[in-house]
């Protein structure tokens, strides 16, 4: 496990219990580990070009919760694609569309994003913001929730449209293994701020979407009091907010990712995603 310093584009190794842990992260979240006390266990430090980074937490406790339509605009060009299995309600939800993701389609910011061109034909990028939760919680107000973010994460909702759209439920089209990359590393709310983080997404060097947390339909809170409401959230669960505009199928004709393709997604202080598609 390192801490990440983006400025100084270094990281440290953080030694002592943590040095063969196979889950470091998701024990700080758990024990709720301060940085002062990771501080005390420095053990080296690197630059980031002689690290490779890997998702900071390897299996999340269980699927990974994301959001259907949750900016306004992404939410209109959905509805127009013909991949909306669920049309017929009006394009701005009244209620947080929520689906999850299988734990298994996690991947790391720099794996490929791997598919089959006989199972599916029509893979698209969702660049997103993603919510950590820090602490075992229940019922929790509007007002209470970001005290239970633990930080946020950079995050790919790769989806297969024509999987979404045929089976009716999106499990399937969001599920497929490597369909959820995320990392490089988690950054604390203290430290980047929900009201500061802005998404942006490319291929191929081309930006395709470009937007900010404060946009969502239904916001952190909301989403956070909405979920807790239903079921209690556990320290380490991931929540993708939702994608802006600009996604493939929001293009005419659509572009969905080819062979080749480099997805890049950034996150204001949240570092980025480069993940290659490979359909071999
Ligand atoms: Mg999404």
């Amino acid at each position: 496990m390192v801490l990440v310093d983006e400025a100084g584009s270094k990281v440290t190794f953080v030694g002592g219990v943590f040095s063969n842990h196979l889950n470091p992260v998701q024990a700080v979240i758990e024990r709720r580990i301060t940085a002062a006390e990771l501080e005390a266990l420095r053990d080296g430090e690197a630059n980031f070009v002689d690290v490779t980074f890997l998702s900071p937490i390897p299996v999340p406790v269980r699927n990974i919760f994301a959001v259907g339509k949750n900016y306004i605009e992404h939410a209109a060009e959905f509805d127009k694609s013909g991949f909306n299995a669920t049309s017929g309600a009006a394009a701005v939800p009244a209620f947080p569309q929520i689906f999850t993701k299988a734990t298994t389609s996690l991947a790391g910011p720099t794996d490929d994003i791997r598919f089959d061109p006989a199972h599916t034909s029509s893979v698209d990028y969702e660049g997103e913001i993603g919510v950590v939760i820090g602490a075992e919680c229940r019922n929790v107000a509007p007002a209470d929730a970001l005290g239970k973010v633990f930080g946020f994460i950079a995050l790919n909702d790769v989806t297969a449209r024509d999987l979404q759209k045929n089976h009716a439920q999106w499990f399937l089209g969001k599920s497929l293994d490597t369909f959820c990359p995320v990392g490089p590393w988690i950054a604390t709310s203290d430290e980047s701020p929900a009201a500061s983080l802005k998404v942006q997404t490319w291929v191929n060097g081309e930006l395709r979407q470009n937007g900010v947390l404060t946009d969502l339909i239904f916001d952190v809170p909301t989403l956070i009091a909405t979920l807790s409401k239903a079921m209690t959230l556990l320290p380490g669960d991931i929540i993708a907010t939702g994608t802006p505009v600009g996604v493939g199928i929001g293009h005419t004709p659509p572009k969905f990712l080819q062979d080749g393709d480099l997805v890049r997604v950034a996150v204001t202080g949240l570092g980025e995603l480069n993940n290659r598609v490979r359909t071999r």
